[in-house]
């Protein structure tokens, strides 16, 4: 590959932009919502059909769920790395539809976006791959680097087959990179790097001390309130200044690279702003570095919801017989959540031995090291597509199922998205900007060049 394939293709890619649209207006077309196994299956058909006319080989990967797609094109080229690329087929219902401003499944183009379900998430996004890819065996008659795509049918609900798939298909999923472009940009002309998320433990506290609420004066100071001991418990498992104060929960926390650090001390950080966003009347920490510090790199405490004895108007003078807490831990690289929750349980075993836990669920953090040598190349191409410095995100604070890939298949990953910030994704009026679709199909063509670079 040379300078020269990249400027072929670049304007190729400008010659092709009708065609390319109108791919992501037929498979947007598609009402390929989780609730609709029809039009799972119509999407099904379309893209496999598209995948093989772009000499692509094609596999329906059947799950205990919705089945996955899987397609896969070598490189005539020897020694080439493998970037596998992840996205999603289903879509989010279009409900309220009498709040869309265009029909959901009627794709349709106003100024210089397209509207309609699931134009930016995921199709838009993924289709934005298929069409570099494409472009690459037109202009080329080749692809850089060995490409294999895994396109998931229930990313919607939760992809709860996903780690399934890793682990049943690892050896057909085996890349050097996972790349991963859902969500939306830093602005429209400014791409956002990702690489890496926290986790997330959830679970319910329940404690209960009698069989009914109690009267407060008839059996007040004798009988034990459910209430008083659910606030004992949680304000023993966290210190005021929101420390958590369970053995041995920060153990396993892995150092923060200074790659990382380094990206952490670039982002910006204006807490005026911040505070508007968030309608709060301060953050927590004025710092930037504490602030990314909490969000990144440690874990949190959250009491999500807290329910016991009597809120409603006026008094009801009762010992509440029932207390209950649910919890969320966000966990950051080193934690893992089934660690983590025997850790809690124990602290509440001695602290209180009537907490009663259930409905634990638990997702792993996902971190990829964002120094090494193919990562860089990822940033470099995104830099040279967009002609601008990315925004490097070292680990987003919300949770993402990526640990799949960087944990059972062992691949780094970036999430590198294409959506423009007002995507309205799950919302009436989901849009896609044709300039952020047009960028992403040259920031993938530009991925798959770079990758293939010698070191
Ligand atoms: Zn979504």
């Amino acid at each position: 590959m040379t300078a020269n394939d990249a400027e072929k293709i670049y304007e190729y890619l400008e010659s092709q932009k009708e065609a390319q649209l109108k791919e992501l207006i037929r498979l947007s077309s598609i009402p390929s919502v989780g609730t609709n196994p029809e039009g799972l299956e119509d999407c099904r058909m379309l893209l496999t059909d598209l995948l093989r006319s772009m000499g692509m080989r094609t596999e329906i990967l059947e799950t205990p769920t919705v089945p996955a797609i899987f397609a896969e094109l070598k490189t005539k080229q020897e020694n080439m790395p493998t970037v596998l690329f992840y996205g999603h087929y289903d879509v989010m219902p279009a409900e309220p539809v009498e709040s869309w401003n265009t029909p959901p499944f009627n794709p349709t183009i106003v100024g210089d976006r397209l509207f309609g379900r699931g134009t930016a998430d995921n199709k838009g996004q993924f289709m934005a791959h298929l069409m570099a890819i494409r472009a690459c065996v037109e202009v080329l008659g080749d692809v850089p680097v060995n490409i294999k795509i895994i396109l998931d049918g229930e990313e919607e609900s939760g992809s709860p087959s996903l780690e399934w798939l890793a682990e049943t298909y690892g050896d057909l999923l085996r890349a050097d990179l996972v790349y991963v472009s859902d969500s939306s940009m830093y602005s429209d002309t400014v791409p956002l790097i990702c690489y890496g998320n926290r986790g997330d433990l959830s679970f319910d506290i329940d404690i209960t001390t009698a069989e009914t609420d109690n009267h407060s004066g008839n059996k007040g100071g004798v009988i034990e309130n459910a209430a008083w001991k659910m606030v004992k418990l949680l304000s023993s498992m966290v210190d005021e200044e929101g420390h958590v104060t369970i053995d041995g929960f920060y153990d396993t926390i892995l150092p923060v690279s200074s790659a990382q650090e380094e990206m952490m001390e670039k982002l910006d950080f204006d807490p005026e702003t911040l505070c508007r966003l968030y309608g709060v009347k301060r953050l927590k920490f004025e710092d930037k570095k504490e602030h990314y510090r909490h969000l990144m790199f440690l874990p949190t405490f959250t009491i999500n919801g807290l329910v016991s004895g009597y809120g409603g108007e006026g008094s009801k003078t009762i010992i509440p017989c029932h207390a209950k807490a649910k919890i969320d831990i966000r966990l950051v690289q080193g934690q893992k959540g089934l660690d983590i929750y025997e850790k809690v349980c124990r602290h509440a075993a001695k602290a209180e031995p009537d907490a009663v836990f259930s409905e634990y669920s638990s997702m792993e953090p996902s971190v990829t090291e964002p120094s090494l040598p193919i990562i860089a190349k990822v940033r470099e191409a995104i830099r040279k597509a967009y002609q601008v410095e990315p925004v490097n995100m070292p680990v987003l604070g919300a949770s993402l199922p990526n640990y799949v890939f960087t944990d059972v298949l062992k691949v780094p990953t970036v999430s590198v998205p294409y959506g423009n910030p007002d995507e309205n994704n799950h919302a009436p009026n989901e849009n896609m900007k044709l300039s952020c679709y047009f960028s992403g199909i040259r920031a993938t063509a530009q991925v798959l060049l770079e990758l293939a670079e010698a070191k």
